[in-house]
């Protein structure tokens, strides 16, 4: 029987793990499909503090999982696909078809991204469609690329992609960014990037090749459509909250979000960290920080139950 069982390893999983295996809980760590989570598809983190220097996303997160290793978590690189909190002790269904017994669990399995959910689009992922510049940026070295979205993820992506390719169209569907201000600034005087405002992709087109070539768009204040040649695709829309082994275990809100008092969830011994839990901060720091409230929360539970 384990004591505490974390599902996710990204900034909040990490840091959980951290805390628990300091606490001399044992703890057992379930990777997921995305070791290190979403900084692993970043380049610099300019914003974690303690690094006055940029630190590149996968250096960070590798190095707060050698921490946690340091003082004894254990990591396995599968998946929860399904659980079972109605009674003690609580159980955790893994992709490897085993079934882990437990006295708590944390769930930290983050979010995943977004996409606009045209038909088009979804055909032609990998085929020029991505969400992910720092993966696939490469492939559109001196070409034309666009990015969808207006916050810091859409910025980022243009960003990157500006040192690349030939030339960034930035289309957000509203005149507003939803981005801090110092990223739309660096947008907004980077030479390489055109913006496209109050615009909305309404078709991806391939031209018959199989492979991106141009997109639809349309302008929603005048209605007229228009059609840019491009390589590359890239979605930067926001996350979905990992949550689907979790559904009808405890309760999310109308988005999928875990609804948490102080890492709580409604069920007694399961608690959530991170993104999973959170729609309005989402940065590695609050994310590593409620990591280590989840692992204090969980210290406190286990003494509750005389574990
Ligand atoms: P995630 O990082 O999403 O990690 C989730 C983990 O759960 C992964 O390890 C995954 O494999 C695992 N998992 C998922 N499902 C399962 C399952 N069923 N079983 C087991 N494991 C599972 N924030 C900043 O503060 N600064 C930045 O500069 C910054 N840049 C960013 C750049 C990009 C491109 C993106 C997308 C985000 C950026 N963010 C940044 C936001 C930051 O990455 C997130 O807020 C943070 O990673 C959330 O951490 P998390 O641990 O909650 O989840
Ligand atoms: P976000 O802040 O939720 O922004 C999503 C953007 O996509 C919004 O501009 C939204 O438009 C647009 N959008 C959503 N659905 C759309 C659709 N169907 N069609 C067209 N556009 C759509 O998501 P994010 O940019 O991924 O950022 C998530 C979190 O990570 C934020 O807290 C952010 O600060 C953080 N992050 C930080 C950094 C950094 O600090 N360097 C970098 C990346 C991410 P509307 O504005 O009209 O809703």
């Amino acid at each position: 029987m384990e004591k505490i069982v974390i599902a996710g390893s990204g900034p909040a999983g990490l840091t959980a793990a951290l805390y628990t295996a300091r606490a001399g809980l044992n703890p057992l760590v379930f990777e997921g499909l995305q070791p290190g989570g979403q900084l692993t598809t970043t380049t610099d983190v300019e914003n974690y503090p303690g690094f006055d220097e940029a630190i590149n996303g996968t250096e960070l997160v590798m190095k707060m999982k050698r921490q946690a290793e340091k003082f004894g978590a254990r990591f396995r690189s599968s998946e929860i696909q399904g659980s079972d909190f109605s009674r003690l002790p609580l159980k955790l269904f893994t992709s490897d078809s085993e079934v882990v017994e437990c006295l708590s669990v944390i769930i930290a399995t983050g979010a995943s991204a977004l996409y606009l959910g045209l038909s088009s689009e979804q055909k032609l992922i990998g085929k020029g469609v991505s969400a992910c510049a720092t993966c696939d940026g490469s492939f559109y070295r001196n070409k034309p690329v666009a990015v969808v979205g207006g916050g810091d993820s859409a910025m980022e992506e243009a960003l990157f992609l500006s040192l690349l390719c030939s030339h960034v169209y930035l289309i957000h569907r509203r005149s507003q960014f939803r981005a801090s201000k110092i990223m739309v600034e660096r947008v907004t005087t980077n030479p390489k990037i055109e913006l496209i405002l109050d615009t909305v992709v309404e078709e991806v087109l391939d031209y018959g090749k199989g492979i991106v070539g141009g997109i639809k768009l349309k302008n929603v204040i005048t209605g007229k459509i228009s059609e840019l040649r491009i390589d590359g695709l890239f979605i930067a829309i926001g996350h979905i909250p990992n949550t689907k082994p979790f559904a009808g275990q405890v309760k999310l809100d109308e988005k999928g979000f875990i609804i948490t008092d102080s890492t709580k969830t409604n069920v007694p011994g399961v608690f959530a960290a991170g993104d999973v839990q959170d729609k309005r901060y989402r940065q590695a720091v609050t994310a590593a920080a409620s990591g280590c409230m989840a692992a204090l929360e969980v210290e406190r539970y286990l003494q509750e139950i005389n574990a």
